[in-house]
């Protein structure tokens, strides 16, 4: 599996360094992406790529809002409907949009999403954050990865998971003390997984995060491709 880090900022990132939520997971018959926060639709223009299906983890802005733009894109160039999995509440948001603009999407909602896109099988836990969020696991049969998107630590249903994965992608959006707001810092990251990526991180405090982590953690950033 190959995994492009398409956009690696949180909610309150600035600017244009780190795009909102997004990875885009190729398997050797299809690509689904993990996430479609804003900016995710320019990366993809960018670079020419168009993926099956999007697995989206909450509806919280910063993880989809980049869908409708792409729907655009995909009308104007007649590319075959986006399949997109997520827990319920997306199809109602989608609707208003439809009462004005000419786009489609498949809609699967399910408290607990799951799919299979070509070779690629994904599956869903409950994650622990401010509203209803899921983490997702998805593997091509050989490898596996699992994404939290948002969510605070110790979320039993997501622990679960990590003895089986191969690779953990964390969310770490403050340095120390952010479960107020159902997220995981850097330190509780570092100390609860064993070399997780971490990602949804502020681009305005980059640099603090690389000196905590010190080699027991990649910090993404967007642009970053990893072969598992
Ligand atoms: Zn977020
Ligand atoms: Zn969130």
């Amino acid at each position: 599996m190959r995994l492009r880090f398409l956009g690696t900022g949180s909610g309150s990132t600035i600017g244009s360094r780190r795009f909102k939520a997004g990875i885009l997971v190729e398997g050797d018959e299809g690509k689904v992406l993990l996430d479609f926060g804003s900016g995710i639709n320019m990366r993809l223009e960018d670079m020419q790529l168009v993926p099956d299906a999007v697995f989206i983890t909450h509806l919280h802005i910063d993880h989809f809002s980049g869908i409708f733009d792409h729907l655009v894109r995909r009308q104007i160039d007649r590319v075959p409907e986006l399949k997109v999995f997520s827990p319920p509440g997306f199809s109602e948001v989608l609707k208003v949009y439809q009462r004005t603009n000419n786009i489609s999407a498949e809609v699967r909602e399910n408290p607990l999403p799951t799919g299979r896109i070509g070779d690629l099988e994904i599956y869903s836990v409950e994650a622990c954050h401010k509203i209803y969020a899921v983490s997702y696991i998805i593997t091509d049969g050989k490898r596996r990865v699992l994404y939290s998107g948002d969510t605070l630590q110790p979320c039993e249903p997501v622990l679960r998971e990590v003895s089986g994965v191969d690779l953990v992608i964390h969310e770490a959006s403050c340095l120390e003390n952010c479960r107020e707001w159902g997220h995981t810092s850097v330190k509780e990251a570092i100390t609860t997984f064993r070399n997780p990526v971490l990602t949804h991180v502020p681009a305005q405090i980059e640099s603090e995060v690389e000196s905590i982590i010190r080699g027991k953690a990649t910090l993404a950033k967007d642009g970053l491709t990893l072969n598992v």
